[in-house]
């Protein structure tokens, strides 16, 4: 991958006045702007610092924009901080949710976990395909099929000591 390819998916960003607000899909609410590749998933804002500093990220640390829009992968404005600092600045700009509302996603999540069954959700998590080629196979939310695949639901049909019996 190249940073031309990166920014050929970017228009103006009005904060920076450079052509790299990123304009491609954003992925879903919550997780960070990323691209496939062979398979392989590329977080833009880490994948633009890397290409343009040609070096990777120093381990146990994440890349923040210093550009008042989100969407924006800048690479004169990204910046490398420790963890840590990442949570305070999203404390500070209430990206960071608090119990009620966890509690919330939890429910949906559940509501969502009973609707498949866990024979369909294995077959999900065994399928070896992108998570957007899953879903569309599937008829199921590219979010399902990462919460299968992440084993965030169905946890339980991994456990079955029986597993290894069936035919
Ligand atoms: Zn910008």
């Amino acid at each position: 991958m190249q940073l031309q390819d990166l920014q050929s998916r970017c228009t103006l960003c009005p904060e920076c006045d450079t052509n790299w607000r990123w304009a491609g899909h954003p992925g879903p609410a919550g997780h960070k702007i990323a691209v496939y590749v062979n398979k392989k998933r590329f977080p833009v804002r880490r994948t633009v610092f890397e290409l343009h500093k040609g070096r990777p990220v120093k381990k146990g640390y994440c890349v923040v924009t210093d550009c008042a829009d989100d969407k924006c992968m800048n690479p004169e404005l990204l910046r490398e901080v420790t963890k840590g600092a990442v949570v305070k600045r999203e404390i500070k700009a209430g990206l960071i949710l608090n119990a009620a509302h966890k509690a919330k996603l939890q429910l949906a999540r559940r509501q969502r976990e009973s609707k498949l069954g866990a024979e369909k959700a294995m077959a999900i998590y065994l399928e070896d395909a992108s998570p957007s080629e899953i879903a569309a196979r599937e008829g199921v939310s590219r979010q399902a099929v990462s919460e299968i695949k992440n084993q965030r639901t169905y946890k339980h049909i991994h456990n079955n000591p029986f597993q290894g019996l069936m035919p």
